[in-house]
């Protein structure tokens, strides 16, 4: 299997009783195939998607991409990218140096980063608006700037928790298209976290449904 495969992945949170957020959750997503979880709040799908990208470490079972094994690989060595409900930009830098700030991190020279840069604002329909301070964007312009910064790197796997929940209604079914549009034409591995049926079927190839720990069948 080439891409994501995860099997039997359990994440437990210590307590008393301790939680049981994940219970025994096999999946596997293709190269280029998104995948949404679909699911009610407090199933365990960011429980999910944050032990499969890295930031909650899992109790038990495997997350693998192609044959590696990624269990004692740290999150910034997954080369998976991720984006929350609501953004979380830099407010004190511009859009550009929002979405510029990633590719400094991976080590991209400067004038690379201009060119990377106004070519994901392109890809999200941004164009020209790398000098406009985040502050003076709608919520719709900020998640397509959380989304450009994500995909800097050109991650092997996109993971986005709700990543439309904070916008109104309008919004979110035309920013759905969108950001399926997006990951197809970068050609980005998707999982997709979200509590709307109708969100889920637009953005993503394929829709599993989890309750309560599991995937249902
Ligand atoms: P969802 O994203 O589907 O709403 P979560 O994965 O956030 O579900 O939560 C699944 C369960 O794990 C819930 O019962 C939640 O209260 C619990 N939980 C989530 N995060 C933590 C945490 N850091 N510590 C303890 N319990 C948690
Ligand atoms: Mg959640």
């Amino acid at each position: 299997m080439s891409g994501l495969t995860v099997r039997d992945l359990r994440v437990t949170y210590p307590g008393r009783p301790p939680v049981e957020a994940v219970r025994g959750v096999s999946l596997e997503i293709a190269r280029g195939e998104s995948v949404a979880l679909l699911g009610p709040s407090g199933c365990g799908k960011s429980s999910l998607l944050s032990a499969v990208v890295g930031i909650v470490d899992a109790s038990g079972g495997t997350v693998r991409w192609d044959a590696e094994d990624l269990a004692r690989v740290p999150v910034h060595r997954r080369g998976f990218g991720l984006v929350f409900q609501d953004g979380q930009l830099f407010p004190h830098l511009t859009v550009g140096a929002n979405i510029a700030f990633g590719l400094e991190m991976a080590g991209m020279a400067r004038a690379a980063r201009a060119e990377r840069v106004a070519e994901l604002l392109e890809l999200v329909g941004l164009a020209g608006l790398g000098g406009r301070a985040v502050t003076e964007l709608s919520g719709g312009q900020r998640q397509r700037v959380a989304l450009a910064r994500s995909l800097g790197p050109r991650p092997r796997l996109l993971a986005l928790d709700e990543p439309l929940s904070s916008l109104d209604a309008d919004l979110r079914s035309r920013l759905a298209v969108e950001v399926r549009d997006i990951l197809q034409t970068s050609g980005t591995t998707g999982l997709v976290v979200t509590h709307d049926a109708a969100e889920a079927a637009v953005m993503a190839d394929r829709v599993l449904r989890m309750d309560d720990g599991r995937l249902a069948d």
